[in-house]
Formats: structure tokens, C-alpha cells, sequence
């Protein structure tokens, strides 16, 4: 078999080789705590298309592994290195190539950042509108990969709404386009669908074709306490019952104000059950309708502007969740479970109880307008009883989700983190043809082995 270093050398500049074992590692994880990575034989960084089919063609020629990477923000061990693979990182690949205000989409490199995107359409009045909270550190390439969702899904959607083609290099060299440049089309099966969400198990997106919306007017901003978390259920059905339209609507839970105030001080109301902090914009309604609804259901402070910079800053105690968890637990383990909207009572009352028989901290946040909740389950890596407790009640939330008719990964992908739970969501007739699938694209399963299916 061929030596993988010397079939690259003779492909590809050596700059874009590296083996250095600190540089490395540096790309051999993602943000998964919980996940063991193996050790990478090297990292390659192309910077054209041409110098991925160069890549893929000198790992076909040594039969080696391919682990595609973005930024490295995902949360599932999705990018995590596998023994002796060879990393692909398009993080050299970050142009926005296109932006067609006729047509209303951008042509971008993988490795451009989801904000960098962001900020070149809304220069032109456009707007991209997925919006993971990672968005000023993950990838598009990342996000079309993962299928990445976000805080404005509840009115637009996830990523697959927004990709209408792809570049995608297979695993053999070959290139294909997937998609097309008219807004309308029938022609053949939806193979762009299928790459999205796909955790680089099927090809390397090399290029990506996005909808764009018209900008659409500044959002207004309102925070609503609540005492009580089944009020606050009932505050959020009542405003999707009574056809109101937010474009944000998180809950922040008491566990997740404490952590945040402590370290980002925002004089935030820590006695109250749960936050919920949403945006709309007058497009749809005023504010004040929805806020009317949350006093109705006994909100207990309510807070409302159509200040846009005062509403980035209340969407600030949202963002900050993440990082303040980590500075109260070098560990944390996040979930990514959803269910339909008038569920979320009981996804959130069953947490709390597994949180309190395991004896485990579990600040509960997320997307309370998509049902899509992020139970974070904190510990001490060292604590081996702890780390024991984490796994229990994170195999418990799983199921209780499932229980509730909901999804075990609403938008951070399976990767290794649950891949041994997929077989109680997917029944087996489909997994095996989700996995003919994926032997059809990568017979000799090079592609991000032992990940996602
Ligand atoms: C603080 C924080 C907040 C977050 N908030 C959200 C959120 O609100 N919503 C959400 O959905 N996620 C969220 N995430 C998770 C993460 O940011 C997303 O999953 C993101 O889409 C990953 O993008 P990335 O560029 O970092 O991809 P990576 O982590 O590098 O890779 C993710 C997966 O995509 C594959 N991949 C990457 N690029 C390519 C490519 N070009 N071709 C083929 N496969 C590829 C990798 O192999 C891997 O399977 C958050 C993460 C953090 C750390």
C-alpha cells in the first residue's frame, strides 16, 4: 500500500502538509468533552477545490481514512481524528465567491464563517438568515455538514432550508455539483438534501449555494420572568395557538441565569424558574403582543424594547450561556433534544426530576419556540461516580425525548456522542438503507468512519 505522506507530497504544495504533532492535535477534536480522539497521521489545509481532489486522491492511493473538518466547533466528536486518518481542514477555503442580489443567493468556500457571510449579504441589503450561536466561530461548510440551526429557526428554519447546491468532492477524486442556480427545479433525486446534515460521511463540501432573504426590519426585543415553568409552557403554546409569529424565542432556566450572572454579571433575576427572551419584528407583530401573552400566563418581570443594539445586548445572556459554562466546569456534556412545542412541559419537568435522581447540575436551556432544548450536564472528568451519574441521566434525557415522540439530535448532529442510541429513533428497514447509502458514496467506508449512521 501507498505511503499516504509521499502519495500527498507528490500532489500537493508541502505547505499545505503538515505533521507537526502540536499542529496536529491542534485539529484533532471538536468541542465534544465527553469524546476520545485518535491520533491523525497528518493535517491537510487545500486551498482550491483542485487541491482537495488532489488530497482525496493521494488518500485513495494509500487506502487511508478522511475525517473532514470546518472549525472545529461541533459538539458531537463529528471532526474528531481517527488513527492514522488524514484531516482535512478547509479552513484555508473561506471566500465568499458570489453574491447574486438578482437572485436573491451567495456562492461560498466551506470554510467561510457563518457571521463573515452574514456580514457580506447584509452589506448588500440581504440577509442569511441560520444563525447558530456559534456563529461568529463555525463554518458554513460546518453548518451544511451538521445542518446547523440556530436562534431565528423558529421563523426561518434550519440550514437545510437555505442550501440549494453543492460542490461536493467524493471520496474517490471525482467532483459533482448538486442543485442548481434557478430558484425552481425537478430535475433528478434531491442529492444536495442529502449532504446536508450528512457529518462528512458522504464527500467534502468544496462549495455552497445559499438562499438569501431580503433584510428584514430591526427586530424588537422583550424578557419575560416566569415562577413557574409550566406557566411559562403554557405562555409559549398560547403564542403559537394564537398565530403569532416570534423570530426568536430561547427559555433560559434558573440553573443557567445563576451560571451566567456569576460570571457575566447582568442583574439577572436568579429566583425566577426560567427566562424566556424573544424577538420579532413588525413585519409579523409588535412586541407587545407576545409580552401581553406572557403577563396573561403570570409573568412575573417583563422587559420589552425596540432599541436593536439593547435587544443584541439581552441576546447577549443567550450567547453567553456556553462560555460561562465553561468557566464553571471544564466539562460539560450538551444534549440537543427537541420536541414538538407542547411537549416542552413535560421534556422540561422530566429533566428536572433526572437531574435531581442522579444528582447531577443540569442547566436547562434552548430553542423554546422550536421545542429544542440543550440540558447541559455539568462534572468533573476526575469524579469518576459523577462522570457515571452524567452518563446515566444523559441516556435518560435521550430517551425521555424519544418517549415524548421527539428527536435525540435536533441540530448538532449524532457524531460518535449518540450514534449508539440511533437504532431508537431510526427503525431498521430505514438505517439500512441510510447505511446502503453511505456505502454507495464510500464503499470502502473512508469517509468519517464510526461516526453519525
Ligand atoms: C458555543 C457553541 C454554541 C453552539 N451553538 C449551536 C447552535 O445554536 N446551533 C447549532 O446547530 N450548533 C451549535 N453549535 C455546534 C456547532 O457550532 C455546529 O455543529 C456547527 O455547524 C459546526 O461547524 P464547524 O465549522 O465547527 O464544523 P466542525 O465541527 O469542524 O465539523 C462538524 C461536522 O461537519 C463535517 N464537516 C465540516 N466541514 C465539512 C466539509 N466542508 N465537507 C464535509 N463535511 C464537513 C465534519 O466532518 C463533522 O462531521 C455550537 C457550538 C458551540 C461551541
Amino acid at each position: 500500500m501507498a505511503d499516504l505522506l509521499t502519495e500527498l507530497r507528490e500532489r500537493l504544495p508541502e505547505a499545505r502538509i503538515k505533521t507537526d504533532p502540536d499542529v496536529v492535535l491542534a485539529y484533532s477534536h471538536d468541542r465534544a468533552h465527553f469524546e476520545r480522539h485518535g491520533t491523525a497521521a497528518v493535517l491537510v489545509s487545500p486551498q482550491s477545490t483542485d487541491e482537495v481532489v488532489a488530497a482525496m486522491k493521494a488518500a485513495e492511493a494509500a487506502n487511508a481514512i478522511v475525517v473532514p473538518r470546518g472549525a472545529g466547533t461541533g459538539l458531537t466528536g463529528a471532526a474528531n481524528a481517527i488513527d492514522g486518518c488524514m484531516i482535512l481542514s478547509v479552513h484555508n477555503m473561506a471566500e465568499v465567491l458570489e453574491i447574486d442580489r438578482t437572485n436573491r443567493m451567495a456562492r461560498v468556500q466551506p470554510g467561510v464563517i457563518n457571521s463573515e457571510l452574514k456580514k457580506a449579504v447584509a452589506s448588500v441589503g440581504l440577509y442569511y438568515p441560520p444563525d447558530p450561536a456559534s456563529y461568529e466561530m463555525s463554518s458554513i461548510g460546518g453548518n451544511v455538514a451538521t445542518n446547523a440551526g440556530g436562534l431565528c429557526c423558529v421563523k426561518y428554519g434550519v440550514t437545510r432550508d437555505y442550501v440549494i447546491g453543492l460542490e461536493v468532492v467524493l471520496v474517490n477524486g471525482d467532483v459533482i455539483r448538486t442543485g442548481r442556480k434557478t430558484l425552481k427545479s425537478t430535475t433528478g433525486l434531491d442529492l444536495t438534501g442529502l449532504f446536508v446534515g450528512s457529518e462528512g460521511l458522504l464527500g467534502i463540501i468544496t462549495e455552497i449555494t445559499v438562499k438569501l432573504e431580503p433584510a428584514p426590519s430591526p427586530p424588537e426585543t422583550a424578557v419575560a420572568y416566569f415562577a413557574e415553568l409550566p406557566q411559562c409552557g403554557q405562555a409559549i403554546t398560547a403564542i403559537f395557538d394564537r398565530g403569532l409569529q416570534p423570530t426568536v424565542m430561547e427559555i433560559i432556566d434558573r440553573a443557567s441565569l445563576e451560571i451566567v450572572e456569576r460570571h457575566y454579571p447582568m442583574d439577572l433575576d436568579t429566583d425566577a424558574a426560567c427566562l424566556i427572551l424573544m424577538q420579532a419584528t413588525a413585519e409579523d407583530q409588535p412586541i407587545s403582543e407576545l409580552v401581553e401573552i406572557c403577563e396573561e400566563f403570570g409573568a412575573t418581570g417583563v422587559f420589552h424594547t425596540t432599541d436593536p443594539d439593547e435587544g443584541e445586548q439581552l441576546l447577549e445572556v443567550r450567547r453567553r450561556i456556553g462560555n460561562a459554562l465553561e468557566k464553571v466546569s471544564k466539562h460539560y456534556l450538551p444534549e440537543d433534544v427537541a420536541v414538538t412545542r407542547e411537549r416542552l412541559p413535560e421534556l422540561l419537568s422530566g429533566i428536572t426530576e433526572i437531574a435531581e435522581r442522579n444528582e447531577v447540575l443540569i442547566p436547562v436551556f434552548g430553542h423554546a419556540g422550536d421545542g429544542n432544548m440543550h440540558p447541559s450536564l455539568v462534572f468533573d472528568i476526575d469524579d469518576e461516580d459523577e462522570v457515571r451519574r452524567v452518563r446515566k441521566a444523559f441516556t435518560e434525557i435521550v430517551q425521555l425525548a424519544l418517549d415524548l415522540g421527539g428527536t435525540l439530535a435536533a441540530e448538532h448532529g449524532v457524531g460518535t456522542l449518540k450514534r449508539e442510541f440511533i437504532e431508537d429513533e431510526i427503525d431498521p428497514i430505514h438505517l439500512a438503507l441510510q447505511r446502503e447509502l453511505k456505502a454507495t458514496f464510500d464503499p470502502d467506508n473512508r469517509l468519517n468512519p464510526g461516526k453519525g449512521l
